[in-house]
């Protein structure tokens, strides 16, 4: 393997080491059984080893391909001195978890993920519960029961979740030869953070902003009280800032953050006006509201839909529904335990 010039044109998923700006490398480890297809890992190299944002699933392809990487960039495993980690999602944080045991390496994780860490390396926890019990007030009885169903099977591995060494707040975060800005973005988890090198003019991304799809909301153990609102607001806290290059975990780097934001946040209020019209003059579960709506890009019927993205779906409606609950434009009635929406 050798070190390429980026090509935002072509595969971004395709095996390789890609500079995108002196010093600063994009290297695609691939996520097998996801619709994402892939994750970027970025290397920061310099002359006192190498910074990793993000780390990859602890998965045999992603290590291997992480470690042909590394070499072609004269280093390995053992030269990581830092892993920069956006959100605690598998993808991102597990390998991290996985190299630190064996080679060292100093992990920093944002402050907002510590309820979901407690959760995850829990080992009394029950897999999948939450979002069960979100179905079953979201009127969603049969996704409610497919969980439960779901996370009789569900193996749980404590160990995959041990807490970081540093929990980030909004901080510079000095690496040498750079300076990154570590920025809280709740939103797609409640810890999410942002990493900005002003200098450089580089934005990575992690999750928050990405070219082709739209981050999940609200899917996540603890639920945010109000996960899309807090969305909005980190979209709205970027946008402020000057723009500059958009390094996404998922997809191609992009030349500017704020045209994407302005895609997102169009999106978002899109959505809901359309949830706000379905619901007018109706009392509707999350469940009902979700299937009078179309999904992903493609536009798909909700019952074309597998059952998990299907729950995906619920989870995101309701994220809406709450938002337009707080601009007063639905109100919200639970009876027996489920949520029904009607306008105000
Ligand atoms: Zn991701």
């Amino acid at each position: 393997m050798r070190v390429e010039p980026d090509d935002p044109t072509g595969d971004w998923t395709r095996e390789g080491v890609f500079e995108v700006d002196p010093g600063v490398y994009r290297i695609p480890l691939p996520l097998p059984h996801d619709g994402l297809r892939a994750v970027n890992v970025y290397a920061l190299r310099d002359s006192n080893g190498v910074v990793l944002i993000d780390s990859g699933w602890a998965i045999a392809a992603d290590r291997e391909r992480l470690d042909r990487a590394l070499a072609a960039l004269e280093c390995s495993f053992r030269d990581i001195r830092r892993f920069l980690i956006t959100h605690v999602h598998r993808d991102h944080y597990a390998l991290a978890v996985a190299l630190r045991r064996e080679y060292g390496g100093q992990i920093a994780l944002g402050a907002g993920e510590k309820p979901a860490i407690a959760l995850l390396s829990s080992p009394d926890r029950r897999p999948l519960a939450e979002h069960g019990e979100m179905m079953a007030r979201c009127g969603a009885d049969e996704l409610a029961a497919w969980v439960r169903r779901r996370s009789a099977d569900v193996r749980i591995d404590p160990n995959e979740w041990e807490p970081p060494d540093v929990w980030l707040e909004e901080t510079a975060v000095p690496l040498g030869e750079r300076t990154l800005q570590a920025l809280p973005t709740p939103g797609h988890t409640r810890g999410h953070v942002v990493f900005i090198d002003e200098a450089a003019g580089l934005f990575f991304a992690g999750d928050h902003v990405l070219p082709h799809i739209t981050p999940s909301i609200g899917f996540e153990s603890p639920a945010a009280p109000l996960p899309l609102a807090d969305y909005l607001r980190s979209l709205n806290l970027v946008r402020a800032l000057p723009d500059r290059r958009l390094l996404p975990a998922h997809g191609p780097v992009q030349p500017t953050v704020h045209a994407r934001v302005d895609e997102l946040l169009e999106h978002h209020a899109r959505r809901l006006d359309e949830c706000a019209a379905i619901v007018a003059g109706d009392s509707l579960t999350p469940f009902q509201v979700a299937r009078r709506m179309t999904w992903t890009r493609r536009q798909r019927a909700f019952d074309d839909l597998d059952p998990f993205n299907q729950i995906l779906a619920v989870t995101e409606t309701v994220a809406h529904l709450d938002v337009l609950v707080t601009q007063k434009r639905l109100r919200c009635q639970e009876v027996d335990g489920v949520c029904r929406y009607s306008s105000t």
